[in-house]
């Protein structure tokens, strides 16, 4: 089982980009050049290879990360193609998860916007080294200087441009590498007027670029120092140190549409992001032990890998797949699912290329591979080597905040629209459904309306069911705002065995975002530990549903730090009922409030209609965060509470003339105002 890479020449990269800036473009270009595809598709047609899903195309949106694989310079390059909609958030962090590097595009006239920046916050978690590549340098409008700026400034890096347009907008005429330190000419290459002006253009700024890295690395400032010329090769590596180091970020540019850039791109792709030798042997943890271990990127260690996708193939079944972090494995051996120990069988192995998938008889470390064939394993999951079993983080998902009822148009049909919607949950952690046994209803929820739009499509494009929905609900959530202690007794003396269950709790408000913490803190004895998992499960069953309107309870911290039990009559389940108890009282006294969902909204208007909209968005409760105008278009940053943005699409295009565009995503919950929350209590019919 030999390579066909070595390590040191795999590239696993994600093309992050928010809707429109040309992520599909520069995908399918990137594709023509590394010869996967011989006729480039458009998006403008619907014919683009990546958005291989029948209602990305219609909406000219890529909703799934389809991975892809290429070669450029003796290099394997891996594609995880990450959506631009924040509403698929959840796509967009499990990509990031499993990426080594990132390809961020930026519109050239729009800049940065909304949804790049969360995007951005979240490659900075996960410490992915990025570069930049500012497109539609083609187009009216479009400001390179303008977009490095704000690169700078709204995302608080060292963006350090490598690159220079040569002429802007239809007078695109060529690419200033400040690093090769020459002139790509697209048009005519022996044109002397482009030679003229570009040359002063070029010394300036390649000595900006010298001066910034010889302030950054020690290996450049003694050269700089003596006056040397520092050559093109040293400047790369240089380049290269400082982005997997994530000090800078360099900035290219071009026009995806025209193929300008594209392929220095995939040299910028090579030359700077790292290979899987390059970031930080992942971190797991021994299932037996509980002890910490590291995983070397090499195929002589165990094999470990992480499934961060998985795909109802309506042809080939059930896809899963993997990024392999160490080791290799042949199709068909035997892998330990250490997140639900169980073993499984690997299946087939594939290489995915966006249009046709080539079978593998093994895979080996740094490899995307899908898998067919693993029955229990879904997204998040850790797969091993049987005898040497690793544990990796879990992805962590954001809660669904906004639900649906929904039913199928005929009775017929029920089945079917169960099995879609399991298998739809199985794909997308974002997605819940939930069984209203009461009143014979079934709730659908997600991160926003475009989000169960699609699912609802899918459903019937996918399945053929057609399904009647409800309105919109918002997935509000209850807290507590003091810390109380509260205890709880669940004790049953009547004849026969007993129950004996007590406990004192401490129950006090976590931070916005943190969700739920339980801690043991008996020091004395007084609850043997092996209680103390009933103990928890009782303190979630209680979570589930809040005094003030029965919804779920977040951002609470719940410490056990007193009780006592009974050597006969203590039992699982009587810590549990305690415990329960102890919470429904505990929380009562908490002074509880409800929350809501905000989204943070971003809009752009031409400034003629700014003093509507602003007015539009005042009567949704908006907190308008700040406005931008540049010529005669003005941006709008605000956070909107989700339950005041129903019909907000509609009302903007009215109110510009269709003009306005807008973006939304999840931003926290937050308080609802007093007087709202007195409605829903009202509503919910739980006052006390
Ligand atoms: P995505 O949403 O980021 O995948 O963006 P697409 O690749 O779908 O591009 C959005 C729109 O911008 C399409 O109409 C493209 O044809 C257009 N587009 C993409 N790249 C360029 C470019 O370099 N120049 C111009 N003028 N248009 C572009």
């Amino acid at each position: 089982m030999s390579r066909t890479f070595p390590l040191e020449k795999i590239r696993n990269i994600g093309i992050i980009a928010h809707i429109d800036a040309g992520k599909t473009t520069a995908t399918e270009m990137i594709l023509h050049h590394t010869k996967r595809t011989y006729k480039v598709g458009s998006v403008d047609e619907g014919t683009a290879v990546m958005d291989w899903m029948e209602q990305e195309r219609e909406r000219g949106i890529t909703i799934t990360s389809a991975a892809t694989t290429c070669h450029w310079r003796e290099h394997c390059i891996n594609i995880i193609d990450t959506p631009g909609h924040v509403d698929f958030t959840a796509e967009v962090e499990r990509s990031l998860r499993v990426l080594d590097g990132g390809v961020v595009i930026f519109d050239g006239v729009a800049g940065v916007e909304a949804q790049s920046e969360a995007v951005w916050r979240q490659a900075d978690k996960y410490g992915v080294a990025r570069i930049c590549f500012i497109n539609k340098m083609d187009r009216i409008g479009a400001d390179f200087q303008h977009t490095v700026t704000m690169i700078k400034e709204r995302l608080r890096v060292r963006a350090l441009p490598i690159q220079l347009p040569l002429g802007s907008e239809k007078d695109l005429r060529g690419i200033i590498d400040l690093v090769e330190n020459k002139v790509i000419a697209f048009a005519d290459p022996n044109s002397a007027s482009i030679e003229e002006g570009s040359e002063i253009l070029l010394a300036k700024h390649r000595q900006v670029l010298i001066e910034n890295l010889a302030e950054l690395d020690d290996q450049i400032m003694p050269l700089y120092l003596d006056g040397q010329d520092i050559s093109a090769s040293q400047t790369k590596a240089a380049i290269r140190r400082l982005t997997l180091s994530n000090c800078i970020v360099p900035v290219l540019c071009g026009s995806a549409l025209r193929d300008r850039g594209i392929q220095l791109l995939l040299d910028a792709v090579v030359d700077y992001l790292p290979s899987p030798l390059d970031v930080p042997p992942i971190s797991a943890t021994d299932p037996r032990s509980g002890q910490k271990i590291l995983r070397l990127a090499s195929d002589d260690e165990p094999f470990s890998a992480l499934a961060f996708k998985t795909v109802s193939d309506p042809f080939m079944g059930r896809l899963v797949y993997l990024r392999v972090y160490s080791g290799k494995a042949k199709a068909g051996a035997q892998v330990l699912n250490a997140s639900i120990d169980k073993k499984e069988r690997l299946g087939k192995l594939y290489v995915m290329h966006a249009d046709h998938r080539e079978e593998i008889d093994h895979t080996d470390t740094g490899s995307i591979v899908a898998s067919l064939g693993l029955k229990t394993t879904s997204t998040g999951n850790t797969l091993c080597d049987p005898t040497r079993p690793v544990l990796f983080e879990s992805i962590r998902f954001a809660e669904p905040v906004l639900s649906m009822a929904i039913e199928p148009k005929s009775k017929v049909d029920q089945d079917k629209l169960d099995d879609s919607l399991a298998k739809l949950t199985m794909e997308d952690p974002t997605f819940k459904v939930y069984h209203d046994k009461e009143i014979g209803q079934t709730l659908i929820s997600g991160m926003g309306e475009l989000h169960l739009e699609v699912l609802m499509e899918r459903i019937f494009r996918e399945y053929g069911v057609r399904v009647n929905a409800g309105k919109p609900q918002v997935a509000y959530k209850e807290t507590t705002t003091i810390p109380v202690e509260s205890e709880g007794r669940f004790i049953r003396q009547s004849g026969g065995r007993g129950q004996y269950g007590h406990v004192w709790l401490r129950i006090e408000p976590g931070e916005r975002g943190s969700g739920f913490e339980f801690r043991d803190q008996i020091r004395s004895g007084a609850i043997p530990k092996g209680f103390t998992p009933s103990v928890e499960a009782g303190v979630k069953s209680a979570l589930q549903s809040g005094g003030l309107a029965g919804y779920p309870v977040i951002d609470i911290k719940v410490s056990l730090y007193d009780g006592s039990f009974h050597e006969v009559d203590s039992s699982d389940v009587a810590f549990r009922m305690a415990a329960f108890m102890a919470m429904r009282d505990g929380m009562d006294k908490a002074k509880p409030v409800i929350l809501e969902p905000i989204m943070e909204v971003e809009i752009t208007t031409p400034n003629q209609f700014l003093g509507d909209i602003i007015g539009d968005l005042n009567s949704r409760r908006a907190h308008i965060e700040g406005i931008e105008s540049r010529d005669e278009f003005s941006n709008i940053r605000c956070l909107v509470p989700l339950a005041e943005t129903f019909g907000f699409a509609g009302d903007l295009r009215s109110l510009s003339q269709g003009r306005a565009s807008h973006t939304m995503c999840f931003h926290r919950y937050e308080e609802l105002p007093k007087d709202l929350a007195e409605q829903i209590v009202a509503r919910m019919g739980r006052t006390k």
